[in-house]
């Protein structure tokens, strides 16, 4: 079997998809994308397809040796994100073409169902509470919200105090049997972290996610010492190497994304690495159909596995959601708070060619916002 063509797909809200054809008409679906970032990432995707066409498909350690290492520049999001999203195709492929999903392929499955976490927005605490309760009536067990927007350098006791009451209305309506995960996205200075989180200690989070910038990791053991939260952190990492010092900190949960750290490929080797440390996984997949699907796979062969995100529902899906370009919506039905593993071949998701390449015809240019502290310097978003 050889690869024939590599296409991809700017489609909204905020994806790119990569469909790899082979000789043999076997087809795998990937999706490689920095999300602000699509059309770096469609260019990274067209230059490493240059490499591909003519080879075969199912060399998926070899391609994955020369796509991320053979340009002798190496790693970053844009390169990694591209390769990622080869890299899913390529299992894909495997997978259809061994007639097996790719679960076996990587040894068989752990568990018959993966926890799934839905996303609380919500900037007022009454609408908060109306959203958590929304997901507890939809069954599922967890939740994740932002903590904060703007924040001062030095967190006053008013933004302190905010971070606690919004974390503590979903406590309420959760209960003590089901879990809240709060994201920082890096708008925490270290000494904001630090006076931050021991506050929310009593509320008893899942994880406190990205509470420092990814390239602060030297500063992670001292936070990691100043609280019992379980500090998270892993969506803006792109490999084995970059998680390194998260996990030697003391990070509890790992969270490589399946589109931006290497793919299926790189992110069983961050899983095996955080094992060594003790530390969970839990996928970050604010994406697409076809990113999850891949995040699953990782789902059903990682034991010690915690979480996984799915962007349903997503503040950021405007156009089009999760279930928007795939046939058979099944993978993604969820019951109590679960996805339930199924044995379709390849990465198990059933892409509606023909949607996905009208949505291209339309594009998209998300970007993220830009923020401003209040005296008109960047503040992070
Ligand atoms: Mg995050």
């Amino acid at each position: 079997m050889k690869i024939t063509r590599v296409e991809t797909f700017l489609v909204p809200p905020r994806w790119l998809f990569c469909r790899v054809e082979t000789d043999d008409g076997v087809v795998g679906w990937g999706e490689p994308v920095v999300e602000g970032r699509a059309e770096v990432v469609r260019a990274a995707v067209d230059v490493l397809a240059e490499y591909l066409i003519g080879k075969d498909p199912a060399r998926i350690q070899d391609h994955w040796q020369v796509l991320s290492k053979g340009g002798f520049y190496r790693g970053g999001p844009v390169l990694s994100s591209a390769v990622a999203g080869l890299d899913q195709a390529l299992w894909d492929i495997a997978g259809k073409a061994y007639g097996a999903p790719v679960h076996a392929l990587l040894g068989g499955p752990v568990r018959e169902r993966a926890r799934v976490y839905a996303w609380v927005g919500g900037d007022e605490p009454s609408a908060l509470a109306e959203q958590v309760a929304a997901q507890v009536d939809a069954g599922f067990t967890a939740v994740k919200m932002n903590a904060a927007g703007v924040t001062s350098p030095l967190t006053t006791l008013a933004e302190t105090a905010a971070v606690v009451e919004r974390v503590a209305v979903a406590r309420e309506v959760l209960g003590a049997h089901r879990d809240v995960a709060v994201d920082f996205h890096g708008r925490l200075t270290p000494a904001s972290a630090r006076r931050v989180l021991p506050e929310l200690a009593p509320l008893h989070p899942l994880f406190a996610e990205e509470p420092l910038l990814p390239d602060q990791a030297r500063l992670l053991p001292g936070l990691v010492a100043a609280s019992s939260v379980p500090l998270a952190t892993g969506e803006r990492l792109y490999g084995r190497a970059d998680f390194l010092p998260a996990l030697t900190a003391g990070i509890a949960v790992a969270q490589p994304d399946l589109s931006h750290a290497g793919g299926i490929t790189e992110v069983l080797r961050i899983a095996a690495l955080a094992e060594t440390y003790g530390a969970l996984l839990a996928p970050h997949c604010p994406l697409g159909p076809i990113a999850l699907a891949a995040s699953l796979q990782i789902a059903w062969v990682t034991p010690h596995f915690l979480i996984q995100e799915q962007s349903r529902g997503i503040h950021y899906n405007k156009e089009a959601d999760l279930l928007s370009y795939v046939v058979d919506t099944e993978p993604f039905r969820f019951t109590d708070g679960h996805a339930h593993r199924t044995d379709r071949p390849g990465l198990g998701v059933e892409i509606d060619e023909a949607a996905v390449r009208a949505a291209d015809r339309r594009g998209h240019a998300w970007r993220n916002p830009v923020w401003r502290q209040p005296d008109g310097s960047f503040a992070e978003w």
